[in-house]
């Protein structure tokens, strides 16, 4: 408060940038399924509990908690060519190894710490399968792949590639031990190197038993944090390993507390306010737009699929 302020406002109560958002609902997934051969996944989001317009800019969120795979001495493991429109993959490894590659020219391997940012936009086809030495040797894989929605002046984008590499991401180191990478957003001064098309945070954080991550967030953004290992307090709520914490969009300030030794992804950003219509792999705003994406694909209009 400032020290000039007359007496008489200091008896209001305004709102405080110092509330906390309150916990709509602690989620956990069940069932799992194969994408390809390569990546046993759960997708928390779209769901009943989490629908578009809570977790939006987000619309869809698969996470693989670990599995393990025997070394292979040939062919390999994923998910071959298949088309995208009207938003972004973004994809997350902090175990194993995928190798990706696209139609618009690029590739890369996504290991351990790093992050692709593929902007599908008008139309792009990709493969994604483990890398090739992580196949030949075998081992865990970690990952998560989010869908990012665009919004409709921005669905017919062109294609983009941001490979965001381990050292690429700021590292925040915490009070008491911990760090926070800073993917997208913006967390204690420190930025994140994605290019996003709205505003959005995505952090991955560490926090050692009784540690603390705090952020400030428009009141208006959707916000949940994905417990990856360990276990957090949220407000009156506790969120154990695989599980998602929904925030309610009632304060600006977010706060978990680590009560044991903890990974946890935060994921925010303002809601799009824009209908959504998903189908298969297009995430476009009208069942007409979804048809012209099944037809433009027929017609090769999302280019050749390379050999
Ligand atoms: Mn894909």
């Amino acid at each position: 408060m400032s020290t000039t302020a007359p007496s008489s406002t200091s008896t209001q109560h305004a709102p405080t940038a110092t509330a906390l958002r309150t916990v709509e609902g602690v989620h956990k997934s069940t069932s799992f399924h194969w994408v390809g051969d390569g990546f046993f996944v759960s997708t928390y989001f779209p769901s009943r509990h989490l629908p578009a317009e809570r977790v939006s800019p987000f619309v869809l969120m698969d996470y693989g908690p670990g599995e393990d795979f025997a070394p292979i001495t040939r062919g390999k493991r994923g998910v071959g060519w298949h088309p995208h429109r009207g938003f972004e993959t973004v994809t997350l490894a902090w175990e194993g190894a995928v190798a990706h590659r696209d139609n618009a020219g690029n590739a890369g391997i996504i290991g351990p710490g790093d992050v692709q940012w593929m902007t599908a936009g008008a139309g792009i086809f990709h493969e994604e399968y483990h890398e090739e030495g992580f196949a030949r040797r075998g081992g865990r894989m970690h990952m998560m792949q989010l869908w990012v929605n665009l919004p409709r002046a921005k669905k017919m984008a062109p294609p983009g590639y941001q490979p965001i590499t381990k050292a690429d991401i700021p590292s925040v180191p915490l009070a008491g031990g911990g760090q926070v990478r800073v993917i997208a957003g913006d967390y204690e001064g420190a930025r994140g190197p994605a290019r996003t098309f709205t505003p959005l945070t995505m952090l991955d954080a560490e926090l050692p038993q009784g540690g603390r991550l705090s952020l400030q967030l428009p009141a208006t953004h959707n916000a949940m944090a994905v417990v990856a290992k360990g276990r957090v307090r949220a407000g009156d709520r506790v969120a154990s390993a695989g599980e998602l914490v929904l925030f309610a969009n009632d304060a600006p300030r977010l706060e978990l507390v680590a009560e044991e030794d903890t990974h946890v992804i935060l994921l925010s950003g303002e809601p799009l306010d824009e209908p959504v219509v998903a189908y298969g792999p297009f995430v476009m705003n009208t069942i007409e737009e979804i048809r012209e994406a099944v037809v433009d694909v027929d017609r090769g209009r999302f280019g050749p699929i390379p050999d």
